[in-house]
């Protein structure tokens, strides 16, 4: 009850989309039920979580923040939010989020930014980004508005939000996470994961949402390890990496700053700390921004209109009549926002059979290149440390209008989406302006519990 009314009570950060308070109820009264019969209690028996409108929940309005999908209610649960009801959680609503994931800041949504619950200590009153894709659930989580939200991160769409407003955000090992039923953005870099307070919640969360779904061809078939049980704090023996080609041109002082803390704090839990390179890591960027719009053109080409949400039908001039493809135009020129409908374009070119092979096709051997390098670093580590994202959160408005410096927010995130990798954002502190930045630590393919038991000896 007291989340359901601090979902009414933060509405001014408009995280929520659609607010389901009978569901968290529902869940809440099970829980207590079970209790009381001395039944086995799920993992997240009776915890209210906020759900990223990205997944489709059924019977509740679904509409990955954007206008196609307007009145589109799922027939079918998606295997995440399955999973977490299972595990016994209740959803107090779908969050706010970039449209179809696309962004960093929130900003793209067709319902509105959503607004961090942080401020700059300088006496102004610039409302901050609370960064993206997952903005709803960062803002939901760091509000105190939900114990812990679902994040869906492609090219950093956890991590980066996490690390905005001083939460914990962990995207698995590609694979680990089911796909079935949430909106497909660049499905070859799609993964759900938790939003929460600290590294604990996060573990036992992913615990509920993990394991194997013969619905996702690209599921895999192993074990969900306790990770909650395992967790341990002391890196003694772990070497840790430090990427130097990470070591971006004009990174501000305080993310140095940052990233060197993060490494004291690293030898302090028992770790030995090795430079490490990652010598395709400036290529990762273009890569990511070809093959995630690629991906994107030809997984929205679906919304024509005549399966889910919006139908529009073209204004005809006297005489004229309209046919099937004039209502396609119709329908996705008013559907789609300013960013989706760039990556669509930037998709389909890039796509096209005069310039596949020189970008797609290139795009794709970067991506092995940049998998070799991380290949190549676990020779000599077992984890690496970065700063999560190259800036604190900036103002709402800052960066709208430039695609590029937009872009760039995720160069730290992106190199592990495209070798799926799991990575975990941790808050690290906060700068001059008393605004939280974040620390990103990477691990092997499968190796989840390294990343948490790292992300716990940084807490
Ligand atoms: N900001 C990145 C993009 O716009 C990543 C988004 C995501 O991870 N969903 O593509």
């Amino acid at each position: 009850e007291t989340f359901i009314s601090r979902v009414s009570a933060a509405k001014s950060l408009n995280a929520f989309l659609v607010e389901t308070p009978e569901h968290a109820l529902a869940a809440a009264d099970a829980a207590d039920k079970a209790k009381a019969a001395g039944e086995k209690l799920g993992k997240m028996a009776g915890v209210p979580i906020g759900m990223k409108d990205l997944f489709c929940t059924q019977g509740v309005a679904t509409t990955a923040a954007s206008g196609i999908l307007e009145g589109f209610v799922p027939q079918y649960e998606s295997t995440i939010s399955s999973n977490l009801f299972k595990a016994g959680a209740g959803m107090l609503g779908k969050l706010n989020m970039d449209q179809f994931a696309m962004g960093s800041s929130n900003e793209t949504s067709a319902f509105g930014n959503v607004i961090s619950p942080w401020r700059r200590n300088d006496g102004g009153n610039t409302d901050l980004a609370p960064g993206g894709s997952s903005g709803g659930s960062a803002a939901a989580v760091s509000g105190r508005i939900a114990p812990a939200a679902t994040g869906t991160d492609t090219g950093g769409s956890i991590r980066q939000p996490a690390a905005f407003v001083g939460i914990t955000g962990f995207k698995p090992t590609y694979g680990r996470c089911s796909r079935w039923g949430t909106i497909a953005f660049a499905s070859s870099l799609d993964q759900a994961g938790p939003m929460a307070r600290d590294t604990r919640d996060c573990a036992i969360m992913l615990g509920a949402m993990a394991g194997f779904d013969a619905k996702d061809s690209t599921s895999l078939d192993l074990p969900v390890p306790d990770w909650e049980a395992a967790l341990n704090s002391n890196l003694a023996g772990k070497k840790i990496g430090i990427p130097k080609e990470y070591r971006v041109d004009n990174m501000p002082p305080e993310i140095d700053a940052l990233w060197q803390q993060g490494i004291e704090w690293m030898k302090d839990a028992g770790a030995t700390i090795v430079e490490v390179s990652l010598p395709h890591t400036k290529y990762a960027l273009p890569a990511y921004y070809i093959i995630a719009p690629a991906e994107a053109s030809s997984n929205l080409a679906r919304y024509d209109g005549v399966r889910y949400g919006l139908r529009e039908m073209p204004s005809q001039e006297k005489g004229e009549r309209a046919g099937l493809q004039d209502m396609y135009a119709a329908t996705r020129e008013a559907g789609f926002g300013p960013e989706v409908k760039r990556r669509i374009m930037i998709g389909t070119y890039v796509l096209s059979a005069g310039f596949y092979d020189a970008y797609y096709t290139q795009a794709q051997k970067v991506r092995t290149l940049i998998s070799q390098d991380f290949d190549k670093a676990w020779e000599s580590c077992d984890l690496l440390l970065t700063p999560t994202a190259p800036s604190a959160a900036f103002g709402l408005g800052e960066k709208s209008d430039d695609p590029l410096a937009m872009y760039l927010n995720d160069v730290f995130t992106v190199p592990s989406s495209l070798a799926g990798l799991p990575a975990m954002s941790v808050p690290g502190g906060l700068d001059m302006q008393g605004l939280p930045l974040g620390l990103q630590i990477i691990g092997k393919a499968l190796d989840e519990q390294s990343v948490f038991n790292a992300g716990l000896a940084l807490e």
